[in-house]
């Protein structure tokens, strides 16, 4: 690791301020009905009947899976993109579900729709799970149709989505369920949270009966909670990020495969926190697009993007020739402070504690994308300057100038 003092980017930021923080502890005395509150407006603001505010994506995703798996009791394997974060395949594991992979297809960061269409005649398929990762859109609508009247959910997972938008659809609200995280390093953040939306009477039903069982916050919680947002709030900048960037014990920009975590309401805290989240949200979209515009005007184009219009991208996800220019990519922009960061170590069937599960199938794509992939800062933190930095860093070390596929 290279110790740097002074600018350092973060690979990915939602900044929140002081007067968010306020805003939050005067949520902790407006109880329960603040929570309710940001539900509703996110209910109307998505045109869905059901919205649940919990502690994180991941304990969105595992509330899901179960409220699925009761409906189709006979079916238990969760079928998800070979390359997606690792808190996928663990929550999955946490519901008590199995993992099925499909690869991506080559080119892009989608599921691959000509390998998928066998793992549809799975029985025991209970659901699958596109995802905008990054912010690049998957095609949930094909994958709608390619599934048809089997009853297979569509889960999307718009994690990193929160806000985006594409062909004129909010994502989030294309599959039977959606889900957001507000975890920090997400397109918008409470410190931790996800998001659950579904017009799905059956499952919103079941999800409205479960929620109504689990705990929220206790004192300690919120307190860790406050400590953290005020830490993140001051670290998160790059005037200090090299600070808590070269604390090893802080295992920043580490992706771990942890299948035990709380499962729990959002607290008033964190609603308080989001209260301006709709002036926020298309804030931050609008100042990362302005990022992703001019770093696509330099000719590079994100993987996975494929017509004209930019995606609303958290960050830019570029493939390079091999994992030795990666390597190199990472390496000087770490001594550089530019936040361009590795994706994840690799694809799911790599993850050491799965090694048992997935011991024929192959997934050559996402293993490749694994190997290639860097993603390039695109948060209002970055300005102008680091972009051209970026980009004479990038221009280095690739020889064409589109280095996508
Ligand atoms: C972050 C993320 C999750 C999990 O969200 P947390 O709030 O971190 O638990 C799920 N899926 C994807 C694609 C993510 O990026």
């Amino acid at each position: 690791m290279v110790m740097r003092i002074g600018r350092t980017l973060p690979p990915a930021a939602s900044p929140f301020q002081l007067k968010d923080i306020v805003s939050g502890v005067a949520g902790l005395f407006e109880g329960d009905g603040i929570v309710k509150t940001f539900e509703d407006e996110l209910k109307s603001y998505y045109q869905v009947r059901y919205c649940f505010a919990v502690s994180s994506g991941k304990a969105a995703l595992v509330l899901i899976l179960q409220a699925m798996h009761k409906v189709y009791p006979e079916r238990d394997e969760v079928l998800i993109p070979a390359y997606t974060c690792y808190s996928v395949p663990s929550a999955i594991i946490r519901a008590g579900l199995k993992v099925q992979l499909c690869d991506i297809a080559p080119g892009t960061l989608d599921l691959d729709f000509e390998l998928i269409e066998d793992e549809l005649e799975n029985p025991r398929l209970l659901c699958v799970i596109p995802t905008h990762l990054y912010g690049v859109p998957s095609d949930v609508e094909r994958l709608k149709k390619l599934i048809s009247q089997r009853d297979i959910f569509v889960l999307e997972d718009a994690a990193q989505a929160m806000g985006g938008e594409w062909e004129g659809k909010k994502l989030g609200t294309v599959g039977d369920v959606g889900l957001f995280s507000m975890g920090r390093g997400k397109a918008f953040s409470t410190v931790e949270g996800g998001i659950i939306l579904t017009d799905n009477e059956r499952i919103g039903q079941l999800l409205e009966k479960q929620l109504a069982t689990i705990k929220g916050y206790g004192t300690f919680d919120c307190l860790k909670l406050i400590f953290n947002a005020v830490a993140l709030s001051i670290l998160i900048s790059p005037r200090i990020y090299w600070l808590p960037k070269s604390l090893p014990f802080l295992k920043l920009g580490e992706t771990h495969f942890n299948s035990s975590f709380p499962i729990r309401r959002l607290s008033s805290f964190q609603a308080g926190i989001a209260r301006r989240w709709e002036t926020t949200i298309n804030k931050f979209r609008v100042e990362r697009s302005a990022n992703v515009n001019k770093i696509a005007g330099y000719g590079f184009r994100p993987s996975g993007a494929s017509n004209g219009n930019m995606p609303d991208l958290v960050r830019f996800p570029l493939l390079v020739a091999d994992i030795v220019t990666k390597k190199k990519i990472l390496r000087k922009s770490e001594m550089m402070g530019l936040g361009i960061s590795d994706g994840y170590p690799n694809s799911i069937d790599g993850i050491n504690e799965l090694w048992n599960i997935f011991n024929v199938k192959k997934f050559p794509v996402a293993k490749d994308i694994a190997e290639r992939i860097v993603t390039l800062p695109v948060h209002p933190y970055v300005s102008g300057n680091d972009v051209k930095k970026i980009i004479q860093l990038l221009k280095l070390h690739t020889k064409q100038k589109r280095c996508y596929v």
